[in-house]
């Protein structure tokens, strides 16, 4: 999507910190930190948000979760946070879907 903040960020049009890339996600460093490490992974693909993924997409759900996982494990995080935010009433704010790592301090529970 043209006006998409971060289908610009996947295809490069907008700089950001890469983590990971290949030719079906992309991860990169959150402009707004809110923990030592706090990394978004997306699809390539525009999807607005978690809920409005297909049951054909399940693969693609799988590869974020396992890559964001693997993110973490690099990271040396053995406690760590991924979070997708569904819809604005939650802290939805950029529309395109992407799983938050957190991690390198204490996260409490239940989240705010
Ligand atoms: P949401 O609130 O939608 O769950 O998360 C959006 C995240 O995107 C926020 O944590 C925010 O800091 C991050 N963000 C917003 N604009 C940019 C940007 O231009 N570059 C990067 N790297 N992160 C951004
Ligand atoms: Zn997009």
């Amino acid at each position: 999507m043209a006006d998409c903040l971060f289908c610009n960020i996947a295809a490069g049009r907008i700089p950001s910190k890469r983590v990971f890339a290949d030719d079906r996600v992309y991860a990169f460093e959150d402009i707004a930190p809110q923990a030592p490490t706090h990394i978004l992974v997306i699809p390539r693909r525009h999807i607005s948000r978690l809920s409005e993924m297909a049951p054909e997409d399940a693969a693609l759900a799988g590869e974020l979760l396992a890559r964001t996982a693997a993110i973490a494990k690099e990271r040396g995080l053995t406690d760590f946070r991924i979070v997708a935010n569904d819809g604005a009433g939650a802290g939805q704010s950029v529309f395109h879907l992407h799983l938050h790592l957190l991690g390198g301090r204490g996260l409490g529970w239940p989240p705010g």
